[in-house]
């Protein structure tokens, strides 16, 4: 929705891709206007970044063939298409993570008119039906309510996600099973018959005495989504995803890839990652070489050989035959005092000189949560980035934990003058400060003084 990512700001992403070079071709299904296998005569690898477009009917009596039952992903695409303007007076939404405070949150901000024709349902399931601009007028709350097999403390959404949506006037029902759809004579639903329940495992077990009928001229079921692969059954894992391995590349089809939702319906910052280890493989995969195999959690280390070659500052070749060269602090094929930290993630905070950081108080992104009275037509982003003056000052908090950052301290207190400054011409990130090791009496002052643990002592303390 719009109060999560503002359109033009996601127009401008796309317009950022477009203008990278890439070609769009609009309007085109990918195993319908065009096969999977002229796909492949044309190109030599494939991504799939399809995303999951069908959500899960609710597994109850009453649910299927009802019209005012309905999945979230179906309700959300009618307002994010700009058709939906305002919903039922009475919407329940059985969920818990987040396409289903999603759901509770658009209800509560189209809100609902007396005056709409028809029912609620009728823009979700017909796409070519734009309801009219003038409701928007005459719009009313919505009572809103979403129901959780879990807990608060144990659902799927984002804590701050639930406080804002109970600030926003939604009704959380938590430890809730829905048990069967109520149907009037004209079989369209008029609530959800639901009971309290505890949680084995994944497991609801219901708690008995506790059933009761909860009202509702709308239901939305955003309990998991899979993705819309009609024409592409070979690739779907049975599941509506599509199976992948560490790297992304689809199991049994070496050429096509797969990133976001359609392998793990997740957040959007997780299909970033996914892509970014995809376009690795797919490199890796064009230039015939083997797909490296990636670690659980993929960690970019610090390597000073990489950066001195990526700098052109690559040492020269160590020739045995040159004669004794034990003992040299000259010679070119050897980095000096280099300092490794190739297998270091971070330096823990008791490594660090913090007596070299002033406290400086977090930069923290603010919210525009509307209350239960205000959120009627509120549409503004919920979370409020950081402008590029802030987020520049938050980034200069950053203790650059492990890393030299070029502040003298060993060169200042060194007694012996033994630390010194690279040369300008063989210096780069990592590599600013020497030893001279004649000099030096290991009086550890160096490591003392060195306010992000980029010194360490070679013969321990
Ligand atoms: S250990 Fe002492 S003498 Fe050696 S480089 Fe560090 S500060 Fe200088
Ligand atoms: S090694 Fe440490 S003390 Fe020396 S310049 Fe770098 S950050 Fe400062």
């Amino acid at each position: 929705p719009n109060y999560r990512v503002p359109r033009d700001k996601l127009a401008a992403e796309n317009q950022r891709i477009v203008d990278m070079g890439v070609e769009v071709k609009y309007n085109t299904r990918v195993g319908k206007d065009v096969s999977v296998e002229n796909l492949e005569k044309d190109y030599d690898a494939i991504i799939w970044a399809v995303g999951c477009w069908t959500g899960r009917a609710l597994p109850v009596d009453g649910w299927e063939g009802t019209p005012n039952c309905v999945t979230g992903v179906a309700y959300l695409k009618a307002f994010n298409e700009g058709r939906m303007k305002v919903t039922g007076k009475k919407l329940i939404c059985v969920g818990g993570g987040d396409t289903s405070i999603d759901v509770v949150s658009v209800a509560r901000r189209i809100g609902t008119n007396p005056a709409m024709p028809g029912n609620p349902e009728d823009v979700v399931h017909d796409g070519s039906m734009d309801q009219d601009e003038s409701l928007i007028a005459g719009r009313e709350p919505v009572d809103a309510t979403l129901t959780s097999l879990f807990t608060k403390e144990n659902m799927m959404a984002a804590e701050h996600e639930i406080h804002d949506a109970i600030h926003e006037g939604v009704t959380i029902l938590d430890g809730v099973m829905p048990l069967e759809v109520i149907k009037g004579d004209d079989g369209r639903a008029t609530g959800l018959k639901v009971c309290d329940c505890t949680m084995d495992g994944m497991t609801p077990i219901p708690v008995e005495g506790t059933e009761r009928v909860l009202e509702a001229d709308i239901i939305v079921a955003a309990i998991g989504q899979g993705g819309d692969l009609a024409g592409l059954e070979s690739f779907d894992n049975g599941r509506g995803l599509m199976d992948t391995t560490n790297n992304y590349q689809l199991k049994d089809k070496p050429n096509h890839f797969a990133i976001g939702d359609i392998v793990r319906p997740h957040l959007l910052t997780t299909a970033i990652g996914q892509a970014w280890v995809a376009a690795e493989s797919v490199d890796e995969f064009l230039k015939g070489e083997e797909i490296k195999k990636r670690p659980k959690v993929d960690v970019h280390h610090f390597d000073l050989l990489e950066k001195m070659h990526e700098t052109g500052l690559d040492p020269e070749t160590f020739d045995p035959n040159a004669g004794d060269q034990r003992g040299t602090s000259s010679s070119n094929f050897a980095v000096h005092n280099y300092e490794d930290r190739s297998f270091a993630e971070i330096i823990s905070s008791d490594e660090l000189f913090l007596g070299h950081f002033e406290v400086t108080p977090r930069h923290k992104r603010s919210e525009d949560v509307p209350s239960a009275d205000d959120v009627l037509g509120h549409f503004k982003e919920r979370m409020q980035g950081l402008d590029d003056e802030t987020a520049q000052k938050e980034a200069d908090r950053c203790m650059s934990c492990g890393l030299c950052f070029e502040c003298d301290n060993c060169v200042i207190y060194c007694p012996q003058d033994a630390v010194y400054r690279v040369p300008k011409a063989e210096a780069t990130t990592g590599r600013y400060v020497a030893t001279d090791y004649s000099r030096c009496i290991g009086c550890h002052i160096c490591h003392d003084v060195c306010p992000t643990g980029y010194i360490q002592m070679g013969l321990g303390e």
